[in-house]
């Protein structure tokens, strides 16, 4: 087989709304990548929501880079400062996709994939072209171009779709962007109709669809009472949500003392009683637990994590 290792779409790249327009294969963009696939762990995820976990766990591909580079990100080891870049030509990815495959894995789970999307398009053509059609995910961060998101939800089944922020002056504040919120709700829109709600299967497995994940933070509980309640006048309550409670600063930039600190148990149920009082029918909520970082990778533990 000839593998296409060129992509044009590196030499100019608006692959996201950050539009940088740089030449990839020369330097890197506002996500910190150039055109080299760039991957930091592989692993089967155990912790995902239970319906893309599901019995054998999601195949999931962490990427390096991130085009959003949230200064509290979770994954702040891999986002912004990896420090161990595995570089995989397309026949490297490729195998791996085959070892997810066999493993049992109940989908292959794509990891802030924006900025690697045509090499992402490439392994899952290879896919289809042997005729495995295990369940795609696309696990984004909510600021995506609508190009991008049309173009991936031709060759994604599953969208894991963060909407962070519903208040302009919190994403302002955390992200130094205002329009958040309007680029995630219009990425959301697009998805419903051209996806649709979650569909399971008739043991409860993921097949397609989109959930929407939040992620509550500390003292920013009136942004997350304004994203349940803009996910509830726009898309009703039926739809898939997912209320995290595992916010940590542990990886947290300096400069953002108003969430140096970990959630609290009140802050965190006034969201999930909010959840309730809309009536949101199909919700994951994790569980509170203060004091630990359970929820946490550590991505430099790499005994944690398996790369294939
Ligand atoms: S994917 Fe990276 S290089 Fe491309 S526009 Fe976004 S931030 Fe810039």
């Amino acid at each position: 087989m000839n593998f296409r290792e060129y992509f044009i779409e590196y030499e100019n790249c608006l692959l996201c709304p950050r539009k940088c327009g740089v030449n990839r294969y020369r330097k890197a963009g506002f996500c910190g990548e150039t055109a080299k696939l760039s991957v930091d762990s592989i692993l089967l995820h155990k912790g995902e929501e239970p319906p893309i976990s599901f019995k054998n766990g999601s195949g999931t591909i962490f990427f390096t880079g991130c085009s959003l580079r949230c200064p509290f990100c979770q994954n702040m080891q891999i986002s912004q400062n990896p420090i161990d870049k595995k570089f995989y030509n397309l026949k490297d990815f490729f195998y791996s996709l085959d070892k997810i495959v066999e493993s049992g894995a109940e989908n292959v789970n794509f990891v802030t994939p924006d900025h690697f999307l045509p090499h992402i398009i490439e392994g899952v053509k290879y896919l289809r072209s042997k005729g495995i059609d295990i369940p795609t995910v696309y696990n984004c961060s909510g600021y995506q171009s609508l190009e991008s998101l049309e173009t991936a939800s031709e060759y994604m089944d599953i969208f894991l779709f963060d909407y962070k922020f519903a208040d302009a002056s919190a994403s302002k504040y955390l992200l130094n962007l205002e329009n958040y919120n309007v680029v995630a709700l219009r990425g959301l829109e697009f998805l419903f109709k051209k996806k649709g709600n979650l569909r399971l299967d008739a043991n409860g497995k993921a097949l397609s669809g989109v959930i929407v994940r939040h992620l509550v933070m500390p003292d920013f509980i009136k942004n997350s009472e304004e994203v349940l309640n803009n996910l509830y006048f726009s898309f009703g309550n039926k739809i898939f949500i997912s209320i995290m409670s595992q916010y940590s600063p542990k990886y947290l930039k300096i400069g953002y003392d108003k969430i140096n600190r970990k959630l609290r148990r009140d802050e965190y149920e006034q969201i999930v009683n909010l959840a309730r009082e809309l009536n949101f029918k199909n919700g994951f909520i994790q569980d509170y637990i203060y004091g630990n970082d359970q929820y946490l990778p550590d991505f430099n533990e790499k005994n944690n994590f398996e790369v294939w």
